[in-house]
Parts: C-alpha cells; structure tokens; sequence
C-alpha cells in the first residue's frame, strides 16, 4: 500500500510556498496526499511564530496531532516553520510523539532528512537558520494548477525591528539566482499561470551580483504569456526611486503596493527602529501616486507598542485619515522572546491595546468602504481564479487586489475579463459582465 502524507500550513505565503516545496519532495519519494491527519503516514506542521498567538495556535495543534501518535505509532510527526525553528529540541521534551523539527532555512534539505526521519529511532532536529533558500529549480509540474502563483525570491531579513521575530528565526537576507527565478517564472507561465506575486520579508531588497529588484521586475515583466506580476513585503526605507517608477513603467506590474507602516508617531517608529518617519512614509505614497495615478495601498499597523501613549495612538490614526490605505492589517502589539522590544518598559495593558484597535478598525472600515464605494459604476480587469468560497459565483481580483464577485459561468475561470461594479462592500465587491 501506498505512504500518505499530509500538511497543514499556518502563517504566511513564504511558508505556503515551503510546503508545496515539501510536498513535491514527499510525492518524489513515493507518497501520496492524504485528506486528513488520521489516514496519513507522514504529519507536518508548517508554522508561524510572529505573533504570540500565532504561537500559541501551533502548539496547541501540534499536541493534537501528536495523540494521533498513541493510535499509529508507526506516524512520523514532524514540525516545520517558525515555531520550530525558535523552539527547537525543547520540542521533543514537550510533545514525545515527535519525529522531526525542521527550521525554515533547512526545507532545502528536507530530502536527505526525511530519509533520516522514515528510518525511525532517531528524532532529528534540523535548525540551522543560515542554510540556502528553497529552490524549485528542476522544472517541478505546477502543484495547483491555478491562474495564480508565489515565488519566494529571498528568505530572511537584515533588519531587526525592535518587536520582530523573523530575522531571528529565518535568518539573514540571502536573495536567489535571477536566472533561477526566470526559468521559475517561464516554468509557470507555460502550466498556465497568468499572474505572479514575488515573495520576501523584504523584497526591495533583494540583490543578487549586479541583479537588484527593479532589474527583477523588468525580466518578469519580458516573460511572454505572463500577464500580472505583484510583489509582497516591502520596508519603506528600501522603497527607491527606480523601485516607484516601476509602477509607471512596467505594464504588467500591478496597482497595487502592501508597504506596512506600523505607526504613525516618529517617537514608536524610533522605538520600533524602523528608519523612517511619518512624513518619510507620507512622501513615499506621494511619490508612489504620483507614479501610478489610482494605486492600491495596503498597509500593517501595530496597536499598543511598549510606552505608545494615547497621543502616539492618535498620530497612527491620524496618517490613516491622511493616506487613506484601501485595506490594513492590524495587530495588537505582543511580546517575542529574544526580541529587544520583549524587555522594554510601560507595557500597555491587553483591554488598552483591544480598545485602541477597535477604534483603529472602525476607522479603516470606514476608509475602505467609502473607497470601495467610489468604483461603482467603474468597468474594471479581473483575473478570474474559481468560484468564490462564500458560493457568491465566481471570484476574481482586480490589479488593485480588490475581491470582486459575479455570476457563476465557468466558463471565464482563468481568465482575465472585464465586469462592471455594481455593488461594494467593506470585503468585497459585486460586479457584471461589462457589455462591450
Ligand atoms: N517584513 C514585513 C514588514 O517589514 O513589514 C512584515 C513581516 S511580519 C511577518 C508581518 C506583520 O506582523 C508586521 O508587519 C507587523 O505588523 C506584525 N508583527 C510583527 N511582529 C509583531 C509583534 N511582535 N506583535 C504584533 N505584531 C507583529
Ligand atoms: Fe520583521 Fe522588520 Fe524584518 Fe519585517 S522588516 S520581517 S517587521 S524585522
């Protein structure tokens, strides 16, 4: 009979894009995927760390998956991502049941590994956080066959935000071979993929030899059968000159930046030592605007930084107002072992930092509704990528990156189409087919 295996993914899309990567090797060494833990051989847990509840989330799912453990005892359990690579051994003595603890840089090792883990008798606790990314080159088949797909183009992060886990846990900034990421790019678009997003923790700064990403973008932008490129995370003060002018110059690259602000009071973004102030930011949307008139930006902010104050708060609120972001991510502050921020004064209180993102996410509703309410009436592109979740038709997305919904045709799954917004909400938008 056939090994199982199956793989949850928490967190991000760097670690969707690991697990594809662990998933081609486990059906490269005979497995097939399972539909749930119970009928599997082989159990990962790819996880997140960034927050404490992110955390705290893991944990509890990997000690249900371990019981699974006391039913088969032939599983292998193994634990990927963040978590893993933060925790490390001391997993083991938490959960018995586990086989294998794997940090986000050793994934491109994860063949010579699993070897190791299928023997039995020895756990195996891979954790180096400087190993090389994850590389798909080799021309794997397309795992999703969707319209859409990610390419992480560099791991880790150089920057040590006060609050943040990352650098510590994917380490420093290593950038792959351009002409990995073409020939990845080519790979994809001849299965079928119309539209790319370039991952990173940081991907504006990205350098490869001469290669920097602007450069990165111009290639992308070559590739013939490609037609949306988009790219997810950049830190404003890497955002340069030639980088906005892309907007302006490359036509396959979308309207649409996500460029996390994180505060909008100078004394927390010193505190938070992100190398920018609050008019730098300002300016940089200006710029970005400028470049490409009706771009999307979205944005993440933090609520209750150690010693933010009532008036630090109102500076957030008050660039919202001012840059008027199409969406937001925002997080309560929480504190991150090992962390420089973990050990800082005037810790604000939970019920403080809830009450703070409320007034902030009522803000933003109202923001994003009354934007999305300024494009009825508009005939927009969408990439078409299925059938919406909610059973609302067929779902797409517009270059800004805004959910529209309409009629359920199969026939333009896959495709790029124009439709006719008709109806907003704070989520989504309703749109028909735009007669021509
Ligand atoms: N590299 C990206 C950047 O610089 O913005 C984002 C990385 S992080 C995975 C995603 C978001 O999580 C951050 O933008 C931040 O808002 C949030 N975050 C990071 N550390 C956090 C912490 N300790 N508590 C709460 N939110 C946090
Ligand atoms: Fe974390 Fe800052 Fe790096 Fe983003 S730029 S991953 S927030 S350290």
């Amino acid at each position: 009979m056939s090994k199982r295996y199956y793989i949850e993914t928490m967190g991000c899309q760097m670690n969707e894009y690991d697990s594809d990567h662990l998933s081609r090797i486990l059906e490269d060494s005979g497995y097939l995927r399972a539909s749930a833990p119970e009928q599997a051989d082989f159990v990962l847990l790819n996880t997140c760390s960034v927050r404490a509840k992110a955390e705290q989330k893991a944990l509890s799912r990997l000690g249900r998956l371990a019981s699974l453990k006391r039913k088969n005892p032939r599983l292998r359990l193994a634990v990927a991502g963040c978590v893993a690579q933060q925790r490390g051994v001391e997993l083991f003595e938490r959960f018995p049941g586990l086989d294998l603890v794997l940090g986000p840089r050793e994934i491109g090792n994860f063949r010579g590994i699993l070897g190791k883990t299928e023997m039995g008798g020895t756990r195996v606790a891979a954790v180096d956080a400087h190993g090389t990314p994850v590389s798909f080159a080799g021309g794997f088949e397309y795992f999703h066959h969707s319209v859409k797909a990610y390419i992480t183009i560099m791991e880790g992060c150089n920057n040590f935000c006060s609050y943040c886990i990352v650098p510590y846990v994917r380490g420093r900034e290593t950038s792959r071979p351009p002409q990995e990421l073409l020939g990845e790019a080519r790979n994809l678009t001849l299965q079928g993929v119309k539209e790319i997003t370039l991952l990173g923790q940081n991907v504006n700064s990205y350098a490869h030899e001469k290669m920097r990403f602007p450069g990165l973008l111009q290639a992308m932008n070559e590739i013939k059968g490609l037609h949306r490129i988009r790219f997810t995370t950049s830190h404003p003060k890497d955002l340069s000159p030639e980088l906005i002018q892309c907007f302006g110059r490359l036509e396959k690259l979308c309207a649409h930046i996500h460029l996390p602000f994180q505060a909008g009071s100078n004394r927390v973004l010193k505190a938070m030592k992100r190398r920018y102030t609050r008019e730098k930011y300002m300016d940089l949307i200006g710029e970005l605007r400028a470049a490409r008139p009706g771009i999307a930006v979205t944005s993440d902010v933090m609520v209750g930084f150690p010693g933010e104050t009532e008036e630090d708060f109102e500076m957030t609120l008050d660039l919202i107002r001012r840059v008027e972001f199409d969406n937001l991510f925002s997080f309560k502050y929480s504190d991150r072992e090992g962390t420089p921020a973990a050990k800082m004064e005037g810790k604000i209180p939970e019920p403080q930092k809830l009450a703070r993102l409320d007034r902030l996410q009522e803000l933003q509703r109202k923001i994003t509704l009354k934007k999305n309410k300024e494009l009825i009436g508009r005939s927009l592109e969408i990439l078409v990528e299925g059938a919406s979740k909610k059973g609302l038709g067929l779902t797409g997305r517009t270059i800004t990156n805004k959910v529209v919904n309409f009629i359920n045709d199969k026939r333009y799954i896959n495709k790029l189409i124009n439709v006719t917004i008709k109806r907003a909400s704070f989520n989504s938008l309703w749109g028909e087919l735009t007669s021509l």
